[in-house]
């Protein structure tokens, strides 16, 4: 029997299919599904082990569990293990079974480094059980599940390539010792336990970094006042026109203020002039410029981009979503995919690219492996869920788009000078939009001036007037413009970027999109570049990167690379410790401000002010001995019996995301007000006011009510359902009972799913509540 072995289940029933002309039986091996079937050459089986099916680990050891600071040196000289990823005990039971039986084997897992790794570790788990597979082993490298890729994959086996297996293992491994040393060091130098520890990465901090830049360049902004002058014509048209000052800004009022006062009737045109612009067709999608694209004309982070590219390709819509290449390949069937293309009606208006010989765009990048990004398969995108049918649409588009006609437009603009002041209109209009007709993102609406000829004589509508303005700080990096900073720089890869800023999110470093950096975030990335710089930039990680890539060229050994990084490691920590205790109190002083929620009203109106004079503020407090967090005020103190006692329940942490909203509710302006969601749960946030008696807390618990009585209603229904039909139906199960606890806990409201009963405010003191806790 041929055993051929996929990344994803999908792709081993899209094979089985192809190759057996459909014939394949779906069988069960440990739960997990083998496509097997017979032909002249014999029987096959084809099955998928859902990505890595084991991982790399510290050894067994208390030295390796304990978090310890003297322990990290011993930590990264650790000699690493492999060990069954959680879960894929089942996989690997099946794989084994299979290969017992098999006198071959193929690797058919997907075409990049981190697909060859798991096409060794397959093969590893294989030979384990049946050695005589190991000289057999091929290779089938594809870059689309279509009929034509596989079939030529299959019919033109390779051999496994380790040099790119191991490039991949040296990052699994360099990772995984980076991310265990300095998490450990930072979290007990700033004593973050528990599950508020502080995570660190190779390349998580340096992108974190580029954040924070741009965010110290927005505070450092000084805001500089300046004044525009505006003014409006009447046209013989009947209407009339807003025209713009010559100059641009007004750096001085006083300029501005004689510049109006000169404006005089008539203006008078001085000149109209026009220029065509011709912007050439994109180039073809690769990964990068696919992600900057996606996220940035469909609005959805980098990383939904790919998780949909990645399902587009798992059902044979589109090629392998990652790839460097922007240049079509000869042997793609450009002309067939654009015939079929053309045939939905959404994509008809391309349809004349087939009247002359296609003659794609292309990029600078190629890379032999795969093709860029384009569509393996035509289909009506409404066939396809809300987000994933654009992200296809937007595919086809851009892939139509190369082929296509450059898009001209025409600017024109017109000076008038009235009372010896120039004024100026522009226009745009687009006179062949070109590729533009098919990549409608790219279309932008016509801009028209009336028509205008030069020595016209025309009246002021009005008086000019004037608008001041100030200068504003660069914007905040989106999260395209962050993937596409991040390539530039060498952080990351292809395929990791958009999991490393979703990991600056769920460690609190970030919040909001764009991308925010919370105190925290700011204050670890100040504490790297001042005492551990090497952490904090791009370079130390971007050559290990440059490392890697020698391994997959055959130039260096895993070894190497890895006893390199561990090097790194060890004088990085030692730098560290030198600066440990600034470090530490600085991380401290960045994670006690994202604790502070607003001022405390209560104190406010009291007149009860910090020793400093600064506001009492509302803050989140761990209590020490229930680990239970609550939010108090920072005028709290132990025996004074006249200091402030405001404390309000709060979501946990462990179960909910809470983030700051408003300092003061805009509703009631008693409180903070915060949004919560469900920790590892899709679904929307909600807002909560910490006073109870907020107007929206108290429509928020109307309509709980509304929603718990309409499911008692459904239920009772369903009861009476239930006794009609055991009437009936004499064998009928006994219905599961709903569990009738009152649900005060927390945890049970995560499981429910709604929001959080809080129960009533309580008004002990911070301090009393840690003993019924
Ligand atoms: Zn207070
Ligand atoms: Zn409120």
């Amino acid at each position: 029997m041929r055993l051929i072995i996929t990344e994803k289940n999908n792709s081993a029933q899209k094979i089985a299919e192809i190759l057996s002309g459909g014939s394949a039986k779906e069988n069960k091996s440990f739960t997990i599904p083998v496509f097997k079937w017979s032909d002249a050459d014999g029987e096959h089986a084809t099955v998928g082990t859902g990505g890595h099916g084991v991982e790399r680990a510290f050894p067994e050891g208390k030295e390796f569990k304990q978090w310890k600071l003297d322990l990290i040196h011993g930590l990264v000289d650790a000699p690493l293990i492999t060990r069954p990823t959680d879960g894929k005990k089942n996989v690997i039971r099946a794989v084994q079974k299979e290969a017992k039986a098999a006198d071959s084997l193929i690797i058919a897992t997907d075409f990049d480094r981190e697909g060859e790794l798991i096409g060794l570790e397959s093969l590893e788990v294989a030979i384990d059980v049946n050695p005589d597979l190991e000289p057999t082993v091929k290779r089938a490298r594809y870059s689309a599940l279509t009929k034509e890729e596989i079939e030529g994959a299959f019919s033109n086996l390779d051999t496994l390539s380790y040099p790119l297996a191991h490039a991949a293992g040296a990052r699994q491994d360099i990772d995984l010792i980076w991310g265990a040393a300095f998490t450990r060091a930072v979290s007990l130098m700033a004593k973050a336990y528990g599950a508020n520890f502080l995570s660190v990465g190779r390349v998580q901090s340096p992108t974190l970094g580029l954040i924070v830049e741009r965010e110290l360049e927005r505070r450092a902004h000084v805001y500089v006042p300046y004044w525009e002058l505006f003014a409006k014509f009447e046209h013989p048209s009947g209407s009339s026109f807003e025209t713009h000052h010559a100059t641009d800004k007004f750096w001085e009022k006083l300029e501005a203020d004689a510049a109006m006062s000169a404006t005089a009737d008539p203006g008078i045109v001085k000149s109209v002039t026009s220029r065509k612009n011709t912007s050439k067709p994109p180039t073809p999608y690769n990964t990068n410029s696919f992600q900057v694209d996606a996220s940035s004309r469909l609005g959805i982070t980098p990383k939904q981009a790919m998780n949909y590219a990645q399902d587009l390709y798992d059902d044979g819509f589109i090629s392998y979503p990652r790839t460097d290449n922007t240049i079509y390949p000869d042997s793609l069937p450009l002309k067939k995919t654009v015939e079929s293309l053309v045939k939905i009606k959404d994509f008809a208006a391309a349809a004349p690219l087939l009247d002359a010989p296609l003659t794609p765009t292309q990029g600078k990048k190629f890379d032999a492996a795969h093709p860029p990004i384009y569509p393996t398969h035509a289909l009506y995108p409404s066939a396809l869920d809300g987000p994933k049918a654009r992200v296809y649409e937007l595919i086809v588009r851009r892939f139509l788009a190369t082929f296509s006609a450059p898009m001209i437009t025409e600017s024109t603009r017109a000076d008038i000078e009235a009372g010896g002041e120039t004024y100026f209109v522009r226009g745009k209009v687009v006179l062949d939009p070109g590729y533009a007709g098919i990549y409608t993102y790219a279309r932008s609406s016509d801009e028209e001036i009336p028509a205008l000829e030069e020595g016209q004589k025309l009246t002021l509508d009005g008086k000019p007037w004037m608008v001041d303005k100030e200068t504003q700080p660069p914007a905040r990096l989106s999260e395209a413009k962050l993937v596409q900073m991040m390539d530039e720089q060498g952080l990351g890869t292809k395929a990791t970027r958009p999991d490393i800023i979703q990991k600056l999110y769920s460690r609190k470093y970030v919040r909001n999109h764009p991308p925010e950096p919370t105190a925290t975030g700011m204050a670890m990335y100040e504490a790297f570049k001042e005492w551990v710089p090497e952490m904090a930039t791009s370079e130390m990680t971007a050559g290990l990167e440059a490392e890697m890539d020698q391994i997959a060229e055959g130039k260096m050994t895993k070894d190497e690379v890895v006893d390199d990084s561990r090097k790194l490691v060890h004088s990085t920590f030692d730098n560290m410790r030198e600066g440990e205790e600034a470090l530490s109190k600085m991380i401290w002083a960045g994670m006690d401000k994202d604790r502070i929620l607003g001022p405390c009203i209560v104190c406010k109106e009291a007149g009860r002010v910090k020793e400093d004079g600064s506001p009492n503020q509302l803050r989140i407090i761990r209590a020490k001995k229930s680990g239970k967090s609550f939010v108090g005020c920072s005028g709290w103190k132990p025996d004074d019996p006249e200091a402030c006692d405001q404390t309000f329940p709060m979501p946990q942490p462990n179960f909910y995301e809470v983030t700051p909203l408003e300092e003061n509710c805009s509703i009631c302006h008693r409180t903070p007000r915060v949004s919560v969601k469900t920790r590892g749960r899709a679904g929307r946030p909600w807002k909560l006011c910490f006073n109870d008696d907020c107007p929206t807390m108290i429509e928020m618990r109307e309509k709980k009510a509304e929603r718990l009585a309409a499911q008692e209603a459904k239920k009772k229904m369903e009861e009476l359902d239930g006794k009609k039909k055991k009437t009936t139906k004499a064998k009928a199960k006994p219905k599961k009972k709903s569990t009738a606890k009152p649900r005060t806990k927390t945890v049970a409201a995560a499981k429910a799913g709604g929001p959080p009963d809080l129960g009533t405010r309580r008004t002990k003191k911070a301090g009393s509540r840690n003993k019924t806790d």
